[in-house]
C-alpha cells in the first residue's frame, strides 16, 4: 500500500484492547501531550453491542478504522472505534469520537479532518491522513445510520398497481410472500442494477465490477458492490479487503465500507477462507444469492454493482431473475473467438431473461510492449467489438493488457485511481462515461 510510514508497529487485527504502551511512538518528538495521552490510553476504544449507525473503512495507508454510533433523538449519545493502525491513527480515532459525543448529527457531520487535528494540537506531516481517516468513517458511520432511518417504502403504501411485488401470488405462501416483498423493497431502494457477467471465468469480469464500482464512487455516486460469484469470489481480494467479515444488525447484513459512498459485500465474507472450493447445491446457490439481495443494508443507492458467476447457468439466472427492473447487463470478454462464442450465449441469456444488455466490454485486448513500444495482440483483438455489431448491442469499449492491473489487483490497490493515465484506466473512464449515459 501506498501513503506515509506510520510510526510503529500495528497491534494485531484481533486484539481490540487498547494497547497501553507505545514507546516508539514517545521516541517521536514532534507529537502533543493530547497525543501522547491518547495514543496510550485511547478513548472510547471497543466495539459497541449496541449500535444504530456502524462503518469501516480501510485508508490509503492500509489502516482500517471501525466507528460505532449510539444515537437518538438526532443526537450522538456514544462514539466508539478501534482502528488497525499506529498510535496516531488511536489518537486520532479518540479525539474523532470525542468530539462526535454529545453533537447532533448535523454537527457531528460537519467534523473535518482540520477539527481532529486541531483537538490532538496536531499530528506529525506524515500522520495527518490518521484525522482524515477519523473524519470519513465518523461520517460514514452517520451516512449509514441515516441510511437506515430513510422509511423503506412499504408495498402497501406504494402507488406503483403494476408492481409484482404488490399482491400474493395464487400459488405462493404467506412466508414467500413476505421474502418476496422484502426483496422488492429492498430492490426498489436502488437506482441501478448493474450485472456484469461473463461467458467464462477468468477474463476480468470482477476487475472490471471492482473498477466500475470505485469509478462511480469517485463521480460521486453512492454505490454498493455486490459479489455473487459464489464460487470464486475475488472482490475482496481485488478492493483490499481480504479476511473482512459481515457483521450482522438484526437481520440485516452489513456491507463493508470501502469508502464513504462505497460499500461492499462479497460471499467471501461469509466463508471461513474464500479460497476454499465450496460445492453448492442448487437451491443452496439461489438461497444464498436471494439472501445477499434481500437481507443486506445498503440503504439507497445510485448504482448496485453485481459481479455475478460466469457462464448463463443457474447462478447468472438467479440474480437476473431477483434483481428486479431497472437493470442492465455488462458483459466482459476477452477478444478471441472461443471466448466471444460464450458472449454471444451470454446475450441471448440476456434477452431470454429480459435483462437489457448496457454494452460489451472486451478486456484485455492487446498489449503494448515495455521494450520497443510495439503492439502485441496475445488474445487477437477486435472479437468483443464484432459481436456487438453482430448482435447489435452497444460496445463499452476495449480494455488492454496491464501488468499492473494484475499487479494492483493482488495486492487490493484501485488500479484505475493509482495509474488513472494509463491507457487501460482511460478505457476504463470510457466505459463509466457510457453507463453513466446509459442512466
Ligand atoms: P474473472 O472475474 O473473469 O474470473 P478477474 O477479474 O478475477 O477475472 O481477472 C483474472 C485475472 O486477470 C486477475 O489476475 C486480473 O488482475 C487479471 N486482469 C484482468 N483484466 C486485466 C487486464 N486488462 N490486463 C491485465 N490483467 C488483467
Amino acid at each position: 500500500m501506498n501513503g506515509a510510514v506510520c510510526p510503529d508497529p500495528r497491534p494485531p487485527t484481533s486484539d481490540l484492547r487498547p494497547p497501553t504502551t507505545d514507546t516508539s511512538m514517545t521516541a517521536h518528538k514532534q507529537v502533543s501531550l493530547p497525543v501522547v495521552e491518547r495514543f496510550q490510553h485511547p478513548r472510547n476504544y471497543g466495539p459497541l453491542d449496541r449500535w444504530d449507525g456502524h462503518a469501516r473503512i480501510t485508508g490509503p495507508c492500509g489502516d482500517t478504522m471501525e466507528f460505532w454510533l449510539r444515537i437518538a433523538e438526532g443526537r450522538i449519545l456514544q462514539a466508539n472505534f478501534t482502528t488497525t493502525g499506529c498510535g496516531t491513527s488511536r489518537a486520532a480515532g479518540s479525539m474523532a469520537t470525542e468530539l462526535a459525543s454529545g453533537k447532533s448529527l448535523p454537527e457531528a457531520a460537519r467534523l473535518e479532518q482540520q477539527d481532529v487535528l486541531q483537538g490532538l494540537g496536531g499530528l506529525p506531516e506524515e500522520s495527518e491522513h490518521c484525522a482524515l481517516l477519523a473524519a470519513n468513517t465518523l461520517k460514514a458511520a452517520i451516512g449509514d445510520y441515516e441510511a437506515r432511518q430513510q422509511t423503506t417504502q412499504r408495498c402497501d403504501e406504494c402507488s406503483d398497481a403494476r408492481c409484482v411485488a404488490k399482491h400474493r401470488g395464487q400459488e405462493e405462501s404467506e412466508q414467500e410472500f413476505h421474502e418476496r416483498q422484502a426483496l422488492a423493497q429492498r430492490m426498489c431502494q436502488i437506482g441501478h442494477k448493474l450485472v456484469v457477467m461473463s461467458g467464462k471465468g477468468g477474463v476480468g469480469k470482477s476487475t472490471v465490477a471492482a473498477s466500475l464500482a470505485i469509478s462511480l464512487a469517485a463521480a460521486g455516486k453512492q454505490v454498493g458492490l455486490l459479489d455473487v460469484d459464489i464460487h470464486g469470489p475475488s472482490i475482496p481480494q481485488l478492493m483490499g479487503l481480504d479476511g473482512g467479515h459481515v457483521l450482522t444488525h438484526g437481520e440485516e447484513l452489513v456491507p463493508v465500507q470501502a469508502a464513504p459512498n462505497l460499500k461492499v459485500i462479497s460471499i467471501g465474507f461469509l466463508l471461513a477462507n474464500n479460497r476454499d472450493a465450496v460445492i453448492w447445491r442448487g437451491p443452496m446457490k439461489y438461497g444464498v444469492i436471494r439472501q445477499f439481495l434481500k437481507d443486506v443494508a445498503w440503504g439507497p443507492l445510485d448504482y448496485l454493482v453485481i459481479d455475478s458467476p460466469p457462464g448463463t447457468g443457474d447462478e447468472p439466472l438467479s440474480v437476473a431473475q431477483l434483481v428486479g427492473q431497472p437493470a442492465g447487463a455488462i458483459l466482459v470478454t476477452t477478444p478471441q473467438e472461443l471466448a466471444v462464442a460464450d458472449v454471444r450465449r451470454s446475450v441471448s441469456f440476456c434477452e431470454k431473461v429480459s435483462l437489457p444488455v448496457i454494452g460489451i466490454i472486451e478486456n484485455m485486448s492487446g498489449l503494448t510492449c515495455p521494450h520497443c513500444g510495439g503492439q502485441i495482440d496475445l488474445f487477437k483483438v477486435g472479437g468483443g467489438e464484432r459481436l456487438a455489431r453482430e448482435m447489435n448491442v452497444p460496445f463499452l469499449g476495449k480494455i488492454p493488457i496491464d501488468p499492473q492491473i494484475v499487479t494492483c489487483g493482488d495486492s487490493g490497490a484501485p488500479y484505475v485511481q493509482r495509474f488513472a493515465a494509463s491507457p487501460a484506466a482511460q478505457a476504463f473512464a470510457e466505459v463509466v462515461k457510457h453507463v453513466l449515459a446509459a442512466g
